[in-house]
């Protein structure tokens, strides 16, 4: 399949895993963090950091819309579909992240709570217009990647005067994000560069980062979600740091350019605007990091229309979620990984999504230990 096989070449893949072998000091470690999930779960799928020596370790950033999503903000959208009787839609992993009260929207909607799980804004849309004596609400989730068909859905709804229609907005920025994870990395983890997301950057393009190589001296590679892309934009991030440079590249030019998508750029634009602070799980409160709807747009706003004010929860506290976000610590630090805590019975945010650290790593089994075959001996 042309753009996936050739992506996937395992040949290719031993040549670059030996240029990395190569090109990787062994008096230095190499701390890279992968920013998003995509590449998070390539890691763990194709077994890339197996591939690289001792020396080059990957750190799981906070790149997970899932994960990132705190529990106060769960408990507002099971709040709109069990106090107000609102559907409420949204994607299908946000459906089984733990909220307060051993709760989540999937075990409310056990309990009564109308809740449906749907593939695009615009189901969530054909629901309000076939539902109009229903409140319908949208738990729009994510980074700038799935923001523009939610800008697109609430232009649609004013457009078409839809007044029982509204969303929950939980949109957040990855360059924030990327801010934040260097102010804690002040202190606790540091790190020698990223792997720039994918998707978002397709969107946002890859003038954004520039701030963190020009700023705070940090390489940036952007990659695709293939394990090709994957292991080459590591090897430019060693060859970068061996240079001593910090530059923002772009291995995914089959996708990403510098400016992005204008056109859904210049839509979000239209209808969203800066909140001054979120909370993110694992992250705290980070200023300017999401987005609200502009106040011409505060019809469609589910958190003006209704009386639900979050509230902060802390997690549950066996969960290292919020560690792992930060990059302090690996999934398999968390003293219930496997156990309590499974993709069945997810804990913490992080075992939910297929781009959480946790189910990426639970799911390929890439916490076991290799066993030792012991030499015959005659
Ligand atoms: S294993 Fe479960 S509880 Fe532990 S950090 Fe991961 S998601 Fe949280």
């Amino acid at each position: 399949m042309k753009y996936v096989d050739e992506f996937r070449d395992g040949e290719l893949a031993k040549t670059i895993a030996a240029n990395i072998a190569r090109e990787a000091a062994p008096s230095r470690d190499y701390r890279l963090m992968e920013f998003c999930g995509g590449h998070t779960h390539a890691i763990s799928r194709y077994g890339i950091a197996d591939l690289l020596p001792p020396n080059v370790r990957m750190i799981h950033g906070p790149g997970c819309p899932v994960c990132v999503l705190p529990i106060g903000r769960v408990d507002q959208a099971i709040r709109l579909a069990r106090e107000y009787n609102a559907i409420l839609c949204t994607y299908a992993d946000t459906m089984r992240v733990p909220a307060s009260d051993s709760l989540s929207l999937m075990r409310a909607k056990a309990r009564g709570a109308d809740v449906r799980m749907v593939y695009s804004t615009q189901d969530a849309l054909k629901i309000a217009r076939d539902n109009p004596e229903r409140e319908v609400v949208f738990l729009a989730i994510g980074f700038e990647t799935t923001t523009p068909p939610t800008a697109v859905a609430v232009k649609q709804a004013a457009a078409e005067g839809l007044k029982n229609f509204s969303i929950l907005c939980d949109h957040v920025l990855t360059p924030a994000a990327m801010h934040a994870i260097l102010a804690v990395e002040q202190g606790s983890v540091p790190l020698d560069g990223f792997v720039g997301p994918a998707h978002v950057s397709t969107v946002i393009g890859s003038k954004p980062y520039e701030p963190f190589a020009d700023d705070y001296h940090k390489p940036v590679v952007i990659a695709g979600f293939e394990p090709l892309d994957v292991m080459q934009a590591i090897l430019m991030l060693i060859r970068q740091v061996n240079d001593g440079r910090a530059a923002v590249e772009n291995e995914f030019t089959r996708a990403v350019t510098r400016e992005g998508n204008l056109k859904a750029q210049q839509i979000v634009d239209d209808v969203f605007e800066l909140r001054d602070d979120f909370e993110w799980r694992g992250l705290g409160t980070v200023p300017t990091s999401a987005l609200k709807l502009r106040p011409e747009y505060a019809a469609f706003d589910a958190e003006q229309k209704f009386a639900v004010d979050y509230v902060a929860v802390p997690d549950n506290k066996a969960c290292e979620c919020g560690a792992i976000l930060r990059g302090e610590k690996r999934p398999q630090d968390c003293k219930i990984f496997g156990t309590a805590c499974t993709p069945d019975n997810p804990v913490g945010s992080c075992m939910v999504s297929s781009e959480g650290a946790c189910a990426a790593h639970y799911t390929y089994g890439r916490f076991r230990e290799i066993p030792v075959v012991a030499e015959a001996t005659c």
